[in-house]
């Protein structure tokens, strides 16, 4: 078939890949764990539901503008001012068809050919494809110490004159290390030197553990005019409000930056779906209890999975300061995270998503979103399969498994 070269040097996603095995297996009767996932259990807040039925209800669902409807542009400002400090006007703002899209149409706005995109390792498996896709180079930094945040000089050293903008996510997919205020002002201050844009992709931002306070990159900003600043800031309703089928997450910077999203926007897909941006109006301007309610739920999950963790020889780990992914050091049992990954699905019937695919061999990501029980008994499927002190049996429900294997 004849396809472009673009299209053929785009992979899919892996994660997305996985969710449907996990799913095959499932409606097969396989007793699947899935600890692949990247979305919450919750539901979708009461006030998402309630406001996106009222639109539906009417059965008057058309067009939007482009950059989303009045209403939810002022719920984001409000959010903006909460939890940023920062006032920002409608012009500043752009909804999209989820943080996906926001971060897709901002790369198409700032990006000439062969233009370069920084961004630490371990990254979220869709930045390269997207930077690609938008004609751009990705560049991953790996921290030399083999930690999960480089120093601002070894993300300094891979700016060139090609560099056009520094993607950062904190807390960070696959990781789940929140960056330090240090290195964030640090790379801040790069790009304010080198003139290039900063894209903080907030869209794990509250959901933090261990008393921590969400990171306000606007703080570390010298340029509080917002547009002339290249600061740009990215979120979405996906993962904090439970809401991943909605689509809906929005960009703020500077209004030329926001119109010219808004023209890429309106070419490509015009306003989000209608219902969605409403749900995201109820679910920013509803009770907010279901955020702490789901951080609260995640950090005792983080703790079930780092004492299992803990149990296991030779596994090096990083306690995840936040979201729901936890990315384990396995080389010690298996330096290939591909075959690693296959094997336990194989065997085990355990979904992990592998570290290759966020740029670090040897690793693992592993969610703790599901439920306690699913945490629980997927490190102890994973570590039956790995650990060769073993017992030589386990069962799955009724299904007996041999340990039949080095
Ligand atoms: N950024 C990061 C770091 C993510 O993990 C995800 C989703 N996995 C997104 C952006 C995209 O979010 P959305 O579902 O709103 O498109």
């Amino acid at each position: 078939m004849s396809l472009s070269q673009l299209a053929r040097s785009i992979s899919e996603s892996p994660t997305l890949r996985l969710n449907e095995t996990a799913a095959l297996l499932k409606d097969r009767g396989e007793p699947v764990i899935h600890l692949g996932g990247g979305e919450p259990k919750s539901k979708a807040p009461i006030d998402a539901i309630v406001s996106c039925t009222a639109l539906l209800r009417t059965g008057d669902v058309k067009y939007t503008p482009a950059d989303g409807i009045p209403s939810l542009k002022k719920a984001i400002i409000r959010y903006t001012e909460e939890h940023y400090d920062r006032l920002v006007v409608p012009e500043n703002v752009i909804a999209s068809s989820g943080a996906k899209q926001s971060l897709m149409v901002l790369l198409h706005a700032i990006l000439d050919p062969q233009e370069e995109v920084i961004f630490p390792a371990p990254f979220w498996v869709s930045y390269p494809e997207m930077v690609k896709i938008a004609g751009g180079v990705p560049v991953a930094v790996t921290a030399a110490d083999g930690s999960f945040q480089p120093t601002v000089d070894e993300m300094a050293q891979a700016v060139g004159t090609y560099t056009k903008a520094i993607i950062l996510n904190s807390p960070n997919n696959p990781s789940g290390v929140v960056y330090s205020d240090d290195f964030v002002a640090g790379v801040m201050e790069l790009c304010e030197k080198r003139n290039l844009y900063l894209v903080m992709d907030d869209t794990y931002n509250r959901l933090i553990f261990d008393g921590r306070t969400p990171t306000n990159c606007y703080r570390f900003s010298k340029d509080l005019n917002i547009d002339s600043s290249k600061l740009v800031v990215i979120n979405c309703v996906s993962k904090m409000y439970a809401m991943t089928g909605f689509r809906i997450g929005w960009t703020i910077g500077a209004k030329d930056l926001v119109r010219a999203m808004t023209n890429i926007q309106s070419q490509e897909t015009s306003g989000p779906s209608a219902p969605s941006q409403w749900a995201a109006v109820g679910a920013l301007t509803g009770v907010q209890s279901c955020i702490e309610s789901l951080r609260l739920t995640l950090e005792n999950n983080r703790n079930i999975m780092m004492t299992r963790l803990e149990a296991f020889n030779g596994v090096k780990i990083v306690k995840p300061g936040g979201t729901f992914y936890c990315f384990p050091d396995f080389s010690a049992y298996e330096k290939d995270s591909q075959k690693l990954s296959r094997m336990l699905l194989e065997k085990v019937r355990v979904v992990t998503v592998p570290g290759k695919e966020f740029g670090m061999e040897g690793h693992l990501r592993l969610s703790f979103c599901g439920t306690p029980k699913d945490v629980t008994e997927g490190i102890e499927r994973i570590k039956w399969a790995l650990d060769p002190n073993s017992p030589n049996e386990l069962y799955l429900g009724n299904r007996r498994l041999v340990r039949d294997w080095q």
